[in-house]
Parts: structure tokens; sequence; C-alpha cells
């Protein structure tokens, strides 16, 4: 439920995060009637910037390519609600000149009941002190509901992770903390669990009976591109498949929670997690791209420490020892500088018993997180005319084609949108993060080099699918590349 008097208040305002995501979601709920009656919205950051200059910044990535008069007109309108006050992280008084600001715009409301949002765009060096500062100057004790929106990363490893929950934790209740794994609020993502707990049809072939095994794959066509110094942190593990891939695994993989409830959906994914030992180092492909087709390869990214090891490319094999799972490898892979945009999963059923077919394709059941949301099951059917030969074709349904007038909302606006009702079905409670960094950490302390020599990742050209070595690691683990006789028709529609 919205709750009316509503001041948003976004903190790291003059950053990359909050100028390309926070308002523009901000923006779309607006326009389309979502955002609580008289919301406001509050922006804060260090930088120092008039009305007009804030407003130039957080209304620059806000889409309207046809300069539609009514568009350009909520954008006014948007204005008018968002101010800025200047600010220091470290600095109470500062956060005081904050509380008087929302203050001001709460004497204008015509109930008491003030609810504040905060939502903190901000580099996690920041986190804990704002989260103090918020706590102990910014809090509203007049009845309303204060909470809080943070963004990963949390932590680097199990052990800081641990560090980071206690200290929010300090001031932050569970309830009032929402953390964003922008992948919840992706709409195939969500459709997941009407995907599989909808269809009986489904449901039945979802184990180890069926399934031979699992991709999960994000593929970027760019590198860093300058701004490698904050990824060769990090690492592509961390930057993608501990968190959002695993998010993708866990609701995949999930037994039936016992309601839509948030507590009830997040219980089924720990429990599906706990149930994955640590990630081995044999299970594990590390790449990095190196220059190809004119293009720079990871090393020559001045901002990348020399002779770095840090992967861009990694595969990994995660197994879940339950009934329902034994033996199913599940395959995370993502990686930067490769041919292609895209991310999906892919589920390869078994072999058809042998006898009256020989060399027929395997059944795949392909779910595309994006570009251009799709599901198709790649099914075999006789060949049409007088021959029995089976051609492999599919049964498909993509999104643009079946559901034409539906607009896909952004990520952000769905999660923001859902913190603003309390709704935490798909933000990360704080024993999943355990368990995922669990499940990496160790995988992560070797790359690092924690217990010898760093491994060095193999190098793959800038443009091509991943290391040469991905196809044979894929094959170890049962991927059977469909025969090249399978000829998706469309061309429009990608
Ligand atoms: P950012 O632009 O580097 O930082 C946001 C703002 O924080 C800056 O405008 C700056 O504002 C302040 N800031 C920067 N470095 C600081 C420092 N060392 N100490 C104190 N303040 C500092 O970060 P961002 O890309 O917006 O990301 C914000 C958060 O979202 C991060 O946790 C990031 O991991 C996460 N995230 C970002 C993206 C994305 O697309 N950018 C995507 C997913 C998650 P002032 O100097 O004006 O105070
Ligand atoms: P695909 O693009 O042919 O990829 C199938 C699998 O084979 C992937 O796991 C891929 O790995 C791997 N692969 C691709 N090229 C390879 C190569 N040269 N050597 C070894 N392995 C290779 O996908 P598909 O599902 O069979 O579909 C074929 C085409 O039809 C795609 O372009 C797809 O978008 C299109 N299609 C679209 C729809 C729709 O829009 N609704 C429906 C059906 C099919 P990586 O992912 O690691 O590269």
């Amino acid at each position: 439920e919205l709750k009316d008097n509503t001041i948003i208040i976004v903190l790291g305002a003059s950053g990359d995060l909050a100028k390309k995501k926070t308002y523009p979601a901000l923006f779309n709920l607006f326009r389309q009637g979502f955002l609580p009656r008289d919301v406001k919205i509050v922006g804060y950051a260090r930088t120092k910037m008039d009305e007009a200059e804030y407003h130039k910044r957080t209304t620059a990535y806000i889409k309207n390519p046809d300069e539609d008069a009514d568009v350009a007109s909520k954008i006014e309108e948007f204005k008018k609600l968002t101010t800025y006050v200047a600010g220091d992280y470290e600095d109470g008084a500062a956060f005081n000149k904050l509380t008087e600001h929302m203050e001001e715009i709460e004497s204008h409301y015509q109930h008491k009941e003030c609810n504040r949002l905060f939502y903190l765009a901000l580099p996690p060096s920041v986190f804990t002190t704002v989260c103090k500062n918020l706590k102990e100057h910014c809090y509203s004790s007049k009845g309303g509901i204060n909470r809080v929106i943070i963004e990963k990363p949390f932590g680097k490893d199990l052990e800081s992770c641990r560090e980071l929950l206690s200290s929010v934790k300090e001031y932050w209740t569970e309830d009032e903390t929402f953390r964003i794994d922008h992948y919840l609020g992706k709409e195939m993502v969500k459709n997941l669990l009407v995907f599989r707990f909808a269809n009986v049809s489904i449901g039945s072939l979802w184990d180890k009976n069926s399934i031979s095994n699992v991709q999960i794959t994000f593929k970027e066509p760019f590198g860093t591109e300058g701004r490698g110094g904050y990824f060769d942190e990090f690492g592509i593990i961390r930057d993608i498949l501990q968190n959002h891939l695993l998010q993708v695994l866990s609701i995949l993989t999930m037994e039936r929670p016992v309601s839509f409830s948030a507590e009830d959906i997040r219980d089924e994914k720990v429990k599906v997690l706990r149930a994955i030992p640590p990630i081995e180092q044999s299970d594990t492909l590390l790449g990095q791209y190196v220059a190809a087709n004119g293009k720079p390869g990871y090393l020559d990214d001045e901002s990348v420490p020399r002779n770095s090891t840090c992967p861009t490319f990694a595969a990994t094999t995660l197994w879940i020892h339950n009934p329902r799972w034994e033996g199913v490898p599940f395959i995370l892979k993502a990686g930067k500088a490769l041919n292609e945009a895209k991310v999906e999963v892919r589920i390869q059923f078994k072999d058809v018993t042998q006898g009256i077919f020989k060399d027929i394709s395997r059944n795949e059941l392909v779910i595309r997180l994006q570009p251009s949301e799709a599901i198709y099951l790649k099914l075999n059917a006789k060949t049409p005319g007088l021959y029995t030969r089976a051609v492999p074709t599919e049964m498909d349904l993509t999104y643009k084609r079946r559901f034409t007038d539906a607009k896909i909302p952004e990520a952000y606006e769905a999660l923001i949108l859902d913190a603003l009702k309390g709704d935490h079905s798909n933000f990360v409670r704080h024993d999943e993060l355990d368990v995922a960094w669990k499940i990496f950490t160790p995988i992560l302390h070797w790359i690092e080099g924690q217990n010898g020599a760093r491994p060095r990742p193999v190098n793959y050209p800038y443009g091509t699918r991943g290391p040469k070595e991905l196809d044979a690691f894929v094959e170890k683990y049962g991927f059977r590349r469909n025969p090249g006789d399978y000829v998706w028709p469309i061309t429009n529609v990608s």
C-alpha cells in the first residue's frame, strides 16, 4: 500500500546511478501515476549546485525521443517535485539541514504522518556512516515509515559482507532495509514464479529426471572502456555471477513457496542456496579479453593495473545437493567484450531413448531475459510432407509479439515501487547474502592469490564468444550443441 505524504531522498544525487537509473525510474513512475499523492523528491550530495543544474542533471537521461509535448510538460511538473540539499556524508550538522528541509516540506502536508524513503546511490565506503547519520539525524519519529534502499556491492566476501550488514543493522532493522539486486526487478525474472508454478506441464519437467544441464549466461559486447579501475577491484564474478546470476538460479531451482509473501519466497531461495557447496577450482574457467578487431584488450585500459589477473570472463559450475537436482550441473557464465549482448537461461533436456531415433536434437527451453524478452522451447517435429525425418523447431513466446501493447517497466521502476509499498519480495534478505558469499568466497580468495599464486585467466579475443576452452568446458558437464540444422525463420524480431 502506498503512503501519502512521502518524501523520497536520493543520497548521492550527483552520481552516475542517480542520473541514469534512479531519477528516470522515479520520473516514469510519476508519469504513470504510481508515486504516492503529494510525493516530494529531495536530492542530497556534496557537490554544490543550484536548482537549475540539479534539474538538468536529473532529467538528462529521461527519454523523450519524439519530443512529445505531454512528456515534456510532465518533465516540468516532475522538476517541481524535486529539490536539492548539498552536504557532507560524515557531518551530523549537514544531515540536520536535510531534516530541516524535509520538515519544511512536511509542514505543508495535510496529515501529521510523514514517510521517508532514503535511497543510497552512494559508493560503499560511505554506506555505514550515512546509515548512521540518517538514523540519528533524519529519522522521522512522527509515526510514518522510514525505509532505506541500498545497492550492491554488499561486501567483497563473506567476512566483509557480514561486517557491512551488521553495521547497517545497528541503525536500521531488516524490515526497514531494502537491498537491491536489480535482476529481481526484471520482468522475466519475476515471471519465473508464474511460469514455473502456474503450469503443470512445466512443473513436471523441472528436475534431474528430465533435465541434463542448465546454463545461465550473461554476455556483454563491450569491455571496461576506461572504467577498468573500478572493475578490477571486483572482477566479473562479483559483478555478475555472485549476485545477479545466483539470484536467477535460486528462483529457477527453489521449491514451491507456501505463498507469494516475501518471507515465504525468500525462505525457499535460502533453502536451495544452502544445498550448494562452495565452488571447486576444477569447476571454474577464467578468461580475460585481449585486443582484436581494432578493439583494445583489458590490459590496454589505462585504469587497469599492469599484469592484472582479474577475470573479465568466468564460467563456474554449481551443484545442488537435494533430491530434485542431485547431479544436474548449473553452469553460470558471464563475460565482457563478447560477440553479443544477451542474458538467458538455457535448460537442456536429456536425450530421447535411442532406438527409433538417432542423432536427434535435444529439447531446450530458453528463457531470454534480455534483449527482447522471450521463452522458447526447442522441439522436434516431423518435417512436413512426404518424409518421416524429424526437424528441430520451436514453440515460441516472444513478448513483443504476444503482448504488443504492454510496456515492460525498467527493473528500477518496479523495485522503487515495491519499496514504497513495503514489499520485500524482490529484495535480498541478509541470510541470502550470507549463503551466496559462502558459495563464492573460497573461489574468489583463490583468484586473488590468498592461498598461493594467482591463477592466470586464459585469453580470448575481444568480440568472440569467450575463451576457446569454453566449448570443452560446457561439454564436460553434458551440454551438447545440437546439430546446426536449427533455423530461426524470423528476422525482424531478434
Ligand atoms: P558514483 O557516481 O561514483 O557515486 C555517487 C556519488 O557519491 C557521487 O556523485 C559523489 O557525490 C559521491 N561519491 C563518490 N565517491 C565518493 C567517495 N569516495 N566518498 C564520498 N562520496 C563519494 O557511484 P554510482 O555509479 O552512482 O553508484 C552508486 C552505488 O550504486 C554504488 O554502490 C554502486 O556500486 C551501485 N550501482 C551503480 C550502478 C550504475 O549503473 N552506476 C549500477 C548498479 C549498482 P558528491 O561528490 O557530490 O557527494
Ligand atoms: P544459439 O545462438 O544458436 O546458441 C545456442 C547455444 O549454442 C548457446 O549455448 C551458445 O553458447 C552455443 N553456441 C553458439 N554458437 C556456437 C558455436 N559457434 N560453437 C559452439 N557453441 C555455440 O541459440 P538458439 O537457441 O539455437 O537459437 C538460434 C537463433 O534463433 C538465435 O539467434 C536466437 O536468438 C533465435 N531464436 C529466437 C527466438 C525468439 O526471438 N523468440 C526463438 C528461437 C530462436 P553461448 O551462449 O555461450 O554463445
